[in-house]
């Protein structure tokens, strides 16, 4: 046999096996990661919110995927380029690192219907409110979207999670720690099966 055919069959543990699922919360970025001060791509001007790290630190003990999925047509507007977005999430990414929280993937929109950049001035499926973003993780990852919910400061980040067929809670700023604790019911416990209330008091 060839040496590439010997090297795919390793990767494969054995026949019939599937990833187990694992639950996923999707973090939108400005506005719940850090302070939305608008069209931010350079780290020096990124403001972290309060408790991000301590909660995506709590998602990741209790099992969940981490995902941020944010719309960024600021790339479509000509004010900076992917480029830049890629760089401030690897500066993101690293930041989070260092303070023992992970962050499994960045999914980012760079589209807007009205943007000055030809190449990016289009309708898309995933500029939110459409859930083009979350049902790409759920493409590339193994999670399960029975037990998974979104995290955003818009109304439109709570549609891209009701298209995506997912619980949304909305959060008006303050502490994003002590938000994840009080949707997840405060117990602190590491059961990462136990579902999140469908309901929160937020508005
Ligand atoms: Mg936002
Ligand atoms: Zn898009």
């Amino acid at each position: 046999m060839s040496a590439a055919r010997k090297t795919v069959s390793s990767q494969i543990p054995h026949p019939g096996a599937r990833p187990a699922l694992r639950p996923a919360v999707f973090l939108d970025r400005d506005g719940v990661i850090n302070v939305d001060t608008g069209f931010v791509f350079r780290p020096e001007d990124l403001v972290w919110m309060p408790g991000a790290a301590e909660a995506v630190r709590y998602f990741n003990c209790r099992g969940f995927l981490v995902f941020v999925v944010t719309n960024q047509s600021g790339v479509a507007r000509g004010f900076y380029t992917e480029a830049d977005v890629a760089a401030l999430h690897a500066w993101m990414a690293a930041e989070l690192a260092a303070r023992g929280a992970r962050i499994d993937a960045f999914y980012y929109c760079p589209h807007h219907p009205e943007g000055s950049e030809p190449a990016y001035r289009l309708v898309c499926d995933c500029r939110k409110p459409a859930p083009g973003l979350i049902r790409r993780a759920f493409a590339e990852w193994p999670a399960d979207p029975a037990r998974s919910f979104l995290i955003g400061d818009r109304p439109s980040d709570l549609a891209a999670a009701a298209a995506a067929g997912i619980p949304g809670y909305q959060f008006t700023g303050g502490n994003l720690y002590e938000f994840v604790r009080n949707i997840s019911g405060g117990d602190g416990g590491a059961d990462s099966s136990r579902p999140l209330p469908k309901q929160h008091g937020g508005t």
